[in-house]
């Protein structure tokens, strides 16, 4: 049985007595559309197996009592007196509760032991599976009747209000609606998502991390969307029905936006791409072309290294290093940019030598041991049925 399952039974018995029910929530990658949610266009987000775990249990009085097996910490507060904590984990499972507070449910006390192997801080949205498991689990002990796109949407509110983080609502959704071995399209303007078979037989999904994170990622990213809002705002003028850049053409921004300033041209076009690419990758995944599916991949890293100016040198240092690489199909960075992961799509037999050879170069290179981890894609969030 899986030992993370063990551990959040196992803690809670310590601690609280018999938990109700264990719910695991796991972490998601991207495959492509990056910088594509506030545009309004598609993204390919899949749930992967590596989750966080809480055990969770009624509490007769009005507390709120945690334990975290990873920061081996424990932390109390009444549920009429939260506010922020200096203790940084505790704030995720707050943050749900304090979000339904604020939406009117009444909450009683309870017990939880949060628990997980998801990459902290890599890009793999940690913090959203920790969300989505407290608000799963929560909705399931007090009986709240939150449906699922209702749970998404409060744990992506929790993350952007108490936590003050302003992810768009790919991270929760992805976490919570996963399922194994499908990816989602999902559409960002309606929401209304699809799933796609991705059973790559031969291919394994492998994510490097550079571990480093240039402090330019928060304002640069603030940049790129005033500059996809300006030019959202200049061809409206021109073409009414664009109100984002899911709406705009190639052929639009050619004609009207060129003689702008470079950046607004250059970042509007790769959205407009990108948009399109995650469709027409969506048809190689119906086609199980995994090697057309695996260039796109290295079109988007081009667009957003070059165009969309939002690499780094370690991520390109990294898909370059993939790119000679005879069993890599696919690889690009994944995320905001400026550091954390790359994404690739290898051929299974290759993968131990692949993570050698990027390992050894990329230390010599930076100086820095890159993470090497394998991902499969798992199911979203639910409750645990084995016996814990
Ligand atoms: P990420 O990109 O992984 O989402 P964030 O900085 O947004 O990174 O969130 C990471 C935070 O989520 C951690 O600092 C911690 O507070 C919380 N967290 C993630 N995993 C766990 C865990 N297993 N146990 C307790 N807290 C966790
Ligand atoms: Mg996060």
């Amino acid at each position: 049985m899986n030992l993370l399952i063990q551990d959040a039974g196992r803690y809670y018995r310590e601690h609280f007595g018999e938990p109700d029910f264990i719910v695991r929530s796991p972490g998601r990658i991207n495959l492509i559309g990056e910088h594509i949610d506030y545009n309004g266009g598609f993204v390919l987000p899949a749930a992967i197996d590596n989750a966080v775990y809480v055990s969770i249990g009624k509490r007769t009085d009005t507390k709120i009592a945690l334990y975290s097996v990873d920061y081996q910490e424990h932390f109390e507060i009444e549920l009429t007196a939260i506010q922020k904590t200096q203790v940084h984990w505790a704030n995720y499972v707050l943050s749900v509760v304090v979000t339904l507070q604020e939406a009117g449910y009444r909450l009683g006390g309870f017990n939880a032991v949060v628990r997980g192997d998801i990459p902290i801080g890599s890009g793999l949205s940690s913090s959203a599976a920790v969300e989505c498991a407290v608000i799963f689990g929560l909705n399931q002990l007090l009986a709240l009747d939150l449906d699922t796109m209702q749970m998404v949407k409060l744990a992506q509110r929790a993350e952007n209000e108490f936590i003050g983080v302003k992810c768009g609502i790919m991270d929760q959704f992805a976490s919570m609606l996963g399922k194994q071995d499908q990816v989602i399209q999902l559409d960002c303007r309606s929401l209304a998502y699809q799933y796609f078979h991705f059973q790559p037989n031969e291919y394994q999904l492998l994510l490097l991390n550079t571990k480093v994170k240039h402090s330019l990622a928060d304002s640069e990213y603030n940049q790129r969307r005033l500059d996809c809002e300006a030019g959202v705002a200049h061809l409206n003028r021109i073409f009414p029905e664009v109100s984002s850049l899911r709406d705009a053409t190639a052929e639009m921004i050619e004609s009207e936006l060129k003689g702008l300033s470079d950046d607004v041209y250059d970042h509007c076009l790769y959205a407009v791409q990108e948009i399109k690419r995650v469709q027409e990758a969506c048809i190689d995944l119906v086609n199980e072309d995994y090697v057309s599916f695996g260039k796109k991949m290295f079109e988007t890293h081009k667009g957003l290294s070059e165009m969309y100016r939002v690499s780094c040198p370690e991520l390109d240092f990294l898909v370059t290093f993939a790119g000679k690489h005879k069993d890599v199909v696919g690889a690009r960075m994944m995320g905001g940019g400026f550091g954390g992961c790359t994404i690739n799509l290898i051929k299974k037999e290759g993968v131990t030598d692949f993570i050698d050879r990027a390992s050894e170069t990329y230390l010599e290179t930076f100086g820095i041991l890159p993470g090497a981890y394998p991902v499969t894609i798992s199911a979203g969030t639910s409750l645990v049925q084995a016996q814990f």
